[in-house]
């Protein structure tokens, strides 16, 4: 008898076990449900409603209108980084003939061999025309033979519209405030990751920047905003530009035309450029 109860007590209390276990896991399941926010229910006339409504404000389009105009065709770079054929060639390695110099406004006058220029310590150089919002490819190179350190190290910058500078700088193992390192919008953001190459080494730029736009009185209704793959790799990811890019000062917006000059920055260190393009967006 005794020998009974036991092996009966044994299989009781698994089962004991097994249903408060149900009970808890049970439990907690319809109180976290409980808890969650329930969704409003609307009728199909409600939605009907609010649809037309915004339809009215003209916040919402159709689902069924087709886009009317086809997508322009364009001929594609043979290889990344190539220039498409609706690209403007700024600097196809042979003269500066599309840049003047900042410094007297007169021909720039930086350095041009092997397809390449190359900074000479005449000042900042800018390209004759102007742009707006514009898809941007350029390529950059620091000087191999490493000299100085931090903001001194292979230092350069485009600045978009002549304003907002994306950093050119060597950040190969070279440390410096982090939002003025190589890929960074100057003073403003760090890039989400380092991907520098050696000193020396070809690296490059894709930029994609959204121009400000100024109310009449010069207020800065729409920021700048700029993405940039940093050697094919995504650096900044359509951040917000607080104004121009100082280095002692806090940003701050000037009011400026719609259009602007592309600005290389002659930091004093012999920086190297090549394949520069754009397209107007
Ligand atoms: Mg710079």
């Amino acid at each position: 008898m005794m020998h009974f109860i036991a092996k009966q007590s044994r299989f009781r209390n698994p089962l004991l076990i097994v249903a408060v276990v149900l009970l808890i896991v049970g439990g907690s399941i319809a109180l976290t449900r409980a808890q969650q926010p329930q969704q409003p229910q609307y009728t199909p006339q409600q939605v009907e409603e609010v649809r037309k409504k915004a339809m009215e404000m003209g916040l919402l389009r159709p689902a069924n209108e087709a886009p009317k105009k086809e997508p322009t065709v364009i001929t594609p770079g043979a290889k990344p980084g190539d220039p498409p054929s609706d690209a403007i060639i700024l600097f196809d390695g042979k003269d500066l003939s599309g840049w003047k110099s900042l410094r007297d406004g007169g021909n720039a006058k930086w350095l041009v061999q092997d397809g390449y220029m190359q900074v000479t310590r005449t000042g900042d150089i800018a390209t004759k025309q102007e742009f707006g919002d514009c898809q941007l490819h350029i390529e950059w190179a620091t000087p191999a033979e490493v000299k100085g350190e931090s903001q001194g190290r292979g230092n350069s910058g485009v600045f978009l519209m002549g304003r907002y500078e994306v950093q050119v700088l060597d950040s190969y193992q070279n440390p410096t405030y982090f939002h003025g390192q190589a890929a960074s919008v100057y003073k403003q953001h760090a890039p989400l990751v380092n991907a520098s190459r050696k000193p020396g080494e070809w690296q490059t730029y894709d930029i994609i920047f959204t121009a400000p736009v100024f109310d009449e009185i010069g207020n800065v209704t729409r920021r700048a905003r700029v993405t940039v793959f940093h050697n094919g790799v995504l650096v900044q990811n359509n951040v917000e530009i607080y104004g121009e890019t100082w280095h002692d000062r806090a940003p701050a917006y000037i009011p400026h035309g719609p259009t602007g000059p592309i600005k290389l920055q002659d930091h004093g260190n012999p920086m190297r450029f090549r394949n520069i393009w754009v397209r107007k967006l």
